[in-house]
């Protein structure tokens, strides 16, 4: 099919416990065509208040005994390769609206795309294969180690690959049975939500998967100091990467995963024909 023109815009608002939901500040930000500078939609600006409601589902689903803390790994490992499945069905309509809401050329939101189906799939097989080891103790004794997931993970998105990099967070995190809180980049939120619906689509149970759209120091700063999320995932620049530690260990002492800055010049020739770089990319205006 190819590329959409003006994708229909299916969801604005935050997801939780498997629910789209207001802001309970009511409050909302535009998210912005970046081509040309007009604004998509309002999407629902998510802080604090909402940081908790999300983390207070999560770890409602990674409560002992829950449905997802007792299904075989297998399972988790199914569900993971249905999302895959769900992204590849609506691949089209996805990579349409990373292009309308980050800027980049349809062909590279379409590689994000099919990245972040095979990045699912990779973390799908892992599901049931992580294990761990007997250990051979003096006397009579039997020593093993077993895996254990975290518990509920904070993953913070940064906006040069907004679906890619989402995927890339919550499929190592759904693998190995966490839940996630996720706050994608307040200038591309619209895949994120997206994606979320597919999480419900694809059966996964309330509270696993939670999106919260917003600001980073306000959204972003509630989740990397929740005295109840037990690990921070973060791509994006260093500067806000310290913030994110110095939060962790003032908090809880939550696990931290960075990622962070970028080693990636752009050398402009003075031959350059920047006129027709700019032609290029009115030419994916929407
Ligand atoms: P950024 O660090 O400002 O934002 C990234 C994310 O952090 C966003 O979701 C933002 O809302 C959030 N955030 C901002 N302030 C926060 C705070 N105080 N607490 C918690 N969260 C907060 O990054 P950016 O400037 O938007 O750009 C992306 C950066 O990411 C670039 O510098 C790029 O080089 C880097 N990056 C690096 C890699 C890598 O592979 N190392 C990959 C992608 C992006």
């Amino acid at each position: 099919m190819g590329v959409i023109k003006n994708p229909e815009i299916k969801y604005t608002q935050l997801f939780i416990n498997n629910e789209f939901v207001n802001s309970v500040s009511g409050k909302t930000f535009e998210t912005f065509n970046p081509t040309n500078g007009k604004a998509i939609t309002s999407v629902q600006e998510g802080d604090k208040a909402d940081i908790d409601k999300a983390v207070a589902a999560a770890r409602h689903a990674f409560r002992r005994n829950s449905e997802w803390r007792s299904i075989d790994a297998s399972q988790r490992g199914r569900l993971l390769f249905k999302l895959a499945d769900l992204l590849e069905r609506d691949i089209d309509y996805l990579g349409s609206l990373e292009t309308l809401d980050n800027g980049k050329p349809f062909a590279d939101a379409l590689w994000d795309m099919n990245a972040a189906i095979a990045s699912l799939r990779y973390y799908a097989g892992w599901a049931d294969k992580v294990h761990g080891k007997v250990i051979p103790a003096d006397g009579p004794l039997f020593a093993f180690t077993r895996a254990e997931p975290v518990g509920v993970c904070g993953q913070i998105i940064p906006w040069n690959f907004p679906l890619f990099m989402m995927s890339w967070k919550i499929g190592p995190a759904l693998a190995t049975g966490n839940t996630v809180v996720v706050k994608p980049a307040e200038q591309t939120p619209l895949s994120a939500l997206y994606l979320a619906s597919l999480v419900k689509e694809a059966g996964f149970p309330a509270g696993v998967v939670n999106v919260v759209t917003g600001y980073g120091p306000t959204a972003g700063a509630a989740l990397s100091e929740h005295k109840d999320v037990d690990k921070v995932a973060f791509t994006g620049s260093t500067e806000v990467g310290k913030i994110i530690q110095a939060a962790a260990g003032r908090s809880n002492c939550k696990r931290v995963t960075l990622e962070m800055g970028g080693k990636s010049p752009l050398v402009i020739f003075d031959d350059a024909d920047l006129e027709a770089a700019v032609q290029t990319a009115v030419s994916l205006d929407y």
